[in-house]
């Protein structure tokens, strides 16, 4: 079972009713013991590009390093579901020393994604020590921390966390924020006081049924972020994680909302809409002219999508 968890910040956000756009992403639902046919206990086939216990190295110059075992909030749609289920734990010991011991061995990774669950669960003194072994092991890594704190517990932003990321630079932060509402007068204000300080903020949405899934909408939650000094990064597409696929928008009908997005705002403003292959096959942008064909599989209707090496991908219909 999937934790439940929320902050008092966020749940302040929730409006009335329970199909309110902030309460659908941490409220349970009865949907989620629906049968998926699609679902994927690893929806992005991490296990594949397992280097370390806890480090997944996918792409030849950057790595992710599965942090934090645990979140503030629970998102109900999360991907790592099934991982964070376990109940990991923040990275330590054995874990730890395997992955450093990789990064040190391999110089050709310059960038380490510190994500998890939320690393922010962490207190600074955790943090720091991490933060000092990776440069440890490879002086000059750039330190990308994946949160969704700034969101859902923006008094985690203090200035003692910033200055502590100002002491790592380089360190980008990516936060995770779905909503225009998630801009809270806190959270613009923390993260305003990191882009002053010298830290750059990127932004990833997942792009959620009934709670995002509006072109107005976005475009709306872009150009504030783009005002805030934040940099709109990725729109996802909803992984195939157990348990959320009321959560999924249908591919085309993605298509169709990023299409009207685009004509919407400025390109500064505009994130790459993108889906991590289910089974291990990465990222790829989606674009009209992206779906190469229909099949019909023992789970139900797919899309083919192909890579940028050709091969095809399947995705639900
Ligand atoms: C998303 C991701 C990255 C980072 O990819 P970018 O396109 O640079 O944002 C790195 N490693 C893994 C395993 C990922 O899933
Ligand atoms: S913050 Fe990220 S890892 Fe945590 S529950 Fe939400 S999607 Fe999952």
């Amino acid at each position: 079972m999937f934790p439940y968890g929320v902050t008092q910040h966020f749940e302040s956000l929730a409006g009335d009713g329970q199909n309110d756009p902030i309460k659908r992403q941490f409220l349970p639902d009865a949907r989620e013991d629906l049968p998926d046919p699609f679902a994927l206990d690893d929806p992005l086939g991490e296990g594949r590009h397992r280097a370390a216990p806890r480090l997944v190295h996918q792409y030849r110059d950057r790595a992710l390093l599965l942090a934090g075992g645990a979140c503030a909030a629970y998102c109900r749609y999360c991907f790592r579901r099934v991982w964070l289920a376990s109940s990991p734990g923040f990275i330590g010991g054995g874990e730890l020393e395997e992955s450093l011991a990789y990064l040190a061995a391999h110089p050709e990774i310059r960038e380490i994604l510190v994500s998890g669950g939320d690393p922010l669960t962490a207190d600074n003194a955790r943090l720091e020590e991490l933060f000092c072994l990776l440069r440890q092991a490879r002086p000059g890594l750039l330190l990308r921390v994946c949160s969704r704190m700034p969101v859902t517990s923006p008094s985690r932003l203090s200035g003692e966390t910033l200055s502590l990321f100002r002491r790592f630079r380089p360190l980008r932060l990516s936060i995770h924020i779905n909503h225009p509402r998630e801009l809270a007068p806190l959270t613009r204000e923390r993260l305003a006081a990191a882009v002053d300080g010298g830290i750059p903020v990127h932004t990833q949405t997942v792009l959620l049924r009934g709670v995002n899934d509006d072109a107005a909408l976005l475009a709306d939650l872009f150009r504030e972020c783009l005002n805030a000094g934040l940099t709109p990064y990725y729109l996802f597409q909803a992984d195939l994680a157990p348990g959320t696929a009321h959560f999924r928008v249908p591919l085309k009908r993605g298509l169709e909302i990023y299409g009207e997005l685009s004509a919407l705002v400025s390109g500064l403003a505009l994130p790459a809409y993108a889906l991590d292959l289910p089974g291990g096959g990465g990222k790829i942008r989606l674009c009209e002219g992206i779906i190469a064909g229909e099949k019909m599989t023992p789970a139900g209707l797919v899309y083919l999508l192909r890579d940028n090496n050709g091969k095809l991908w399947e995705y639900p219909y």
